[in-house]
């Protein structure tokens, strides 16, 4: 893509970056900004470099936090010996968007995936059974991807934690809502099946 000015192209490279954006979308929206007010892209501007170099990790669950620890964790409101470990910001997002977890999160930063090179000790593990031991933690739920990084992650962990007198669950798995039986796999049929639970519980 041949562009007629350095500063147009420095720009479309950097957008170009992101997860997604391909040389014509990063184009597309570099003549956006162009567009718009000196001031305007300003603030655009200076609101990702403050993002990336004022936000935090909260120090007891990494998840993202304006100061030491998170909104979630400084909840009198939330069940603080309640934990769910999932696997990036991502995850808490979305599981937050629910509005059905009342307790606190744990995020991981990843999942054991060795032939990624991906190891316990590049995760929050150690923090997290740390945490569980301080913090008497009655029950950790388990958010992971269904896969076999996902399994291992979890197996791991449970046996970190198994001489402590936490309650160790998972997030059921299943037919997704609106799926269609004979389409499902015969994993995911059969785990339904496993995990069957009582009408009252469904509705
Ligand atoms: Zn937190």
């Amino acid at each position: 893509m041949q562009l007629p000015s350095s500063l147009l192209e420095n720009a479309v490279n950097e957008f170009s970056k992101l997860p997604g954006i391909g040389k014509k979308t990063a184009l597309r929206l570099v003549l956006h900004l162009l567009k718009q007010e000196p001031g305007e892209v300003q603030q655009f501007g200076e609101a990702i470099t403050r993002m990336r170099q004022e936000i935090n990790f909260c120090r007891r669950c990494f998840n993202v936090s304006d100061g030491e620890t998170c909104s979630i964790c400084s909840n009198a409101l939330r069940n603080q010996r309640l934990i769910c470990v999932v696997e990036n910001l991502r995850d808490v997002i979305a599981i937050e968007s629910t509005q059905q977890f009342s307790g606190t999160f744990h995020v991981l930063g990843g999942i054991i995936s060795p032939l990624d090179g991906i190891g316990p000790d590049q995760l929050n593990i150690e923090s997290l059974v740390h945490r569980v031991a301080q913090e008497g933690t009655e029950e950790l739920v388990f958010a992971l991807n269904p896969n076999i990084q996902g399994d291992t992650t979890i197996y791991y962990i449970q046996k970190k934690i198994k001489h402590l007198p936490c309650k160790v669950t998972t997030i059921a798995r299943g037919i997704a809502f609106g799926g269609e039986l004979e389409y499902a796999d015969e994993l995911t049929l059969g785990r339904s099946l496993t995990n069957r639970m009582p009408i009252d519980n469904y509705i």
